[in-house]
This record gives C-alpha cells, structure tokens and sequence, in this order.
C-alpha cells in the first residue's frame, strides 16, 4: 500500500499544525509521499505566505527595499523551525539565495513558490524524508502548461529508487529554465502528479474541512457531507463553484484509476469525501451535490423556420466565436435558439455579437436577458429514478421561484436551472430541503 498525502496551507501553517500532520503521517507507514502547501492563514485576517512572497516580488520588482517583508517572512518559517525544536536546522542559506535572486531577477513566479520549497524543507527534515525539489521533475511549456508526460516519466524515475520523499507543491520549471506556478491552489495538481507518477493507491488530500458539503455552506447552515463522487460529478461541481480541490487535480490520478480522499488535517477521525471514476455507493440523497453560480446573460435568437436552415447553430456560434467570448449553455426550441453566456465577458461586447448574428443569419428577433444565475442539481443516481426533475420544480414552485431555463443533457448527471439572480439562494436551499432535509 502506497498513499501520497498532500497538506494545504492550513494544515501547515504554524509549528502546532505541523505537529499535526507529522502525526497524520507517523500513523500510517503508507504514507510515504509528502506534498506541502505554504504555510497559511494562523487565524482570521493572517496574511498566507505566499501572499506576502507576491508583495515581496512587487517590491522588488518596483526596485523597492523589500526586507521588510522578507522579515515577516523568515520569522513565519523560523517560528515553525522553533515550534518543532529542530535545533540543528536552519533555513539561513536558501533565504540568502531568495534574497540574491530577488535582487538581480526578481519573478513572480519564483518569488511565490518559494513558500513550498522552504515548507518543504522543513517537512522533510521533521520527518526524516528525503527532499526532492518539484523544478526538477515538474516541467511546464513556453504558455505555462504542465507538459503532462515529461513529468510524469521524470517523476516515476526520480522516485523510484526514494522511498519516502516530500516534494513541494505549486511549481516546476519552465523550458526556458525559470521557475513556473500553477494558478492558485496549484499544490492540489503536484499531490495528483505524484500519485499518478508512484500509480499510488489513494491520493490523500487533507484540508481544513472534512470534505465536499453536498451544498454551499454560505447558503445552508451545517450541510451534509458527501462521501463518495465521481470525478465526473466533481468536475460539474466545481465548474459550478464548489472548491475544495483545484479544478485540474484530477486529471492526473484519473488516467490511472486512483481514489482522491478529501481529509481534515484538525478532525483525523472523519472519513472525509472519496472521489473516485465510478462506484456502486449509492447517495443517500438521490442528489450527490448542488452548486450554481449567478452572473449569466442570455442570447435568444428567434427566426421562423429556422430548424430546416442547415448550419444556422454552426452560424450562430461563430458570432460569439469572433468576440473571444465561450458559451455555457445552449437550450433550443423550433424556430428559437438560446445563448448562455458569462455577463462579465458579454456585456462589453454584447453590441458587436448582436450585430454578427444579424449578419451571419438575418434572425427575426435577438433578445438579450441578463441576471440570470445558474444552479447544477449533480447526481449519478437521477438517471435510474423517476421523479428527481419533478422533485426539483416542484420544490422551486413551492418557494415561489420562477424557473427561467432548463437544461438537461442525455448523460443524466445533472440538471441545469436558471433563475433569476435574486432567487438563487432561495432556490438552492429549496432543492436541498426536498432532497435532503426531508430524509433526514
Ligand atoms: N500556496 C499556493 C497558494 O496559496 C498554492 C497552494 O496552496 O496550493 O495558492
């Protein structure tokens, strides 16, 4: 059995947390590859580290006297260091090499992804690991890519013959031989690297919640926990908002059939979500989640006739296509066609897209509707029981909510309703309580 576990900021980010996880890791001998964040927010209104090593690059960058936040800096590991009592080791000689390279070539990607390599550092002196650095066995493309193969072959390799290593998360090195990031949240993606490289048995990522929650708990107090989802679920979860795991996580780990384990480094005895590729496990809700988003804008296109227009569709696209601007939706009648666009990448070009339809196929009427906020009722099990979809309008029509548009496509795994922006929260909570509340 080998598992790789990867740790998030907040698990690691004092002396006491790392106390934690060395415990985490100690109870389990499987556990033999470590993936560390930067050390996080402490408390509310902290500063993570990786945030301070951006206000490092900025200064100087601007050519500024940045010691001081290089102090905020060294005092967040050196209280670590302390807390753990690793009296022999010091992090002197890499600070030193940080402050010579942000003088004479500061980056920003450098700079922000030094917080792993020294979290890393410190991880694999804690517990007795071998350090083995991500720039040598992560590789990106000239546009920032992670060039998938390369790695996963440099990374089999190198760990081959290391039993146990902590690599650090979030970056790798590009072609021109500097340091790339990830976006954000990026050491999601190393953790997943490591286990598809390793063909680990579990992908373990511990975090600060236990879990998926099967809806937003900003919008309902104390939701349930889901305890398995598909990567397929997940990944129209979180297009649709739920984070917890950086979207592109689970590429790696997919191809090779591995389980993710969303776990809670301060609450060790929950179970946490398993996000596998498929499963028997059935929800206790009928439902696996329920996620949505506000902010959308819709394009209908009306035209008599129109459905005997061959390529009239192909057309229509091509007007959004010319503005850069991508579609999320696309419900059809007869003679009308409806666009569902992100607003914030519309509204700016809604004029110049109006006018291309006109062009390309001489519609009767363009009608542009905006407020519109999107809701993904998810869940492998609706396709084999009846009523989910007249749970769900029902459930809105009893909370007074007006359904704006329907989607949904021939896999079954979800159901796409737009409402108006206004009524998103209402009618997030009414889906919930038909599936979840009311089986409680
Ligand atoms: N430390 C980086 C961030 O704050 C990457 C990560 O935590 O995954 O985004």
């Amino acid at each position: 059995m080998k598992k790789v576990v990867k740790f998030g900021g907040s698990s690691l980010a004092d002396a006491g947390q790392f106390k934690k996880v060395g415990e985490i890791i100690r109870a389990d001998a499987s556990r033999v590859y470590v993936v560390p964040s930067a050390p996080g927010k402490r408390f509310d209104g902290d500063t993570k580290v990786t945030d301070l090593l951006y206000s490092l690059y900025h200064q100087a960058a601007a050519g500024e006297d940045f010691s001081g936040v290089m102090g905020t800096i060294r005092r967040r590991y050196e209280e670590i260091i302390e807390g753990l009592e690793l009296t022999d080791f010091t992090l002197e000689p890499q600070f030193r090499e940080i402050e010579q390279h942000m003088k004479e070539d500061p980056q920003p990607d450098y700079a922000a992804s030094r917080g792993e390599f020294l979290n890393a550092h410190i991880m694999a002196r804690y517990l007795g690991y071998t350090f083995v650095d991500a720039a040598e066995v992560i590789f990106f493309d000239d546009d920032g890519n992670l060039e998938a193969r390369k790695t996963k072959k440099a990374m089999a390799a190198r760990l081959a013959d290391i039993p146990r290593a902590v690599v650090p998360g979030f970056y790798g090195m590009g072609h021109d031989g500097r340091i790339r990031t990830f976006s954000r949240g990026g050491s999601d993606i190393t953790g997943s690297i490591v286990a598809g490289a390793v063909r680990a048995d579990v992908y373990e990522n511990w975090t600060d919640v236990s879990g998926f929650m099967v809806a937003d708990p900003r919008i309902i107090n104390n939701p349930v926990n889901i305890e398995t989802i598909t990567y397929r679920e997940l990944r129209e979860l979180s297009y649709m908002g739920a984070s917890v795991l950086h979207e592109d996580a689970i590429f790696p780990v997919r191809g090779e059939g591995i389980p993710i384990n969303i776990r809670n480094t301060n609450r060790p005895e929950d179970d946490g979500t398993w996000i596998v590729e498929s499963t028997c496990q059935k929800s206790g809700y009928v439902i696996t989640g329920i996620a949505g988003k506000k902010g959308f804008c819709t394009v209908l296109i009306y035209k008599a006739l129109m459905n005997s227009e061959v390529g009239f569709g192909r057309r229509v696209l091509q007007a959004f296509e010319d503005n850069g601007i991508s579609f999320e939706h696309m419900p059809s009648g007869i003679d009308t066609m409806t666009v569902v666009v992100h607003e914030d990448e519309f509204i700016h070009k809604e004029q110049k897209v109006v006018s291309a339809i006109h062009r390309y196929v001489q519609p009767d009427v363009v009608e542009i509707e905006s407020d519109l906020a999107l809701i993904a009722v998810v869940g492998r099990g609706m396709k084999s029981m009846r009523g989910t979809a007249g749970r769900i309008f029902s459930a809105l029509a009893h909370a007074k909510v007006n359904v704006r548009m329907i989607d949904q496509g021939s896999s079954e795994l979800n159901i796409i309703i737009g409402v108006a922006n206004e009524d998103f929260e209402t009618a997030i909570r009414a889906i919930y309580d038909i599936f979840v509340v009311t089986q409680l």
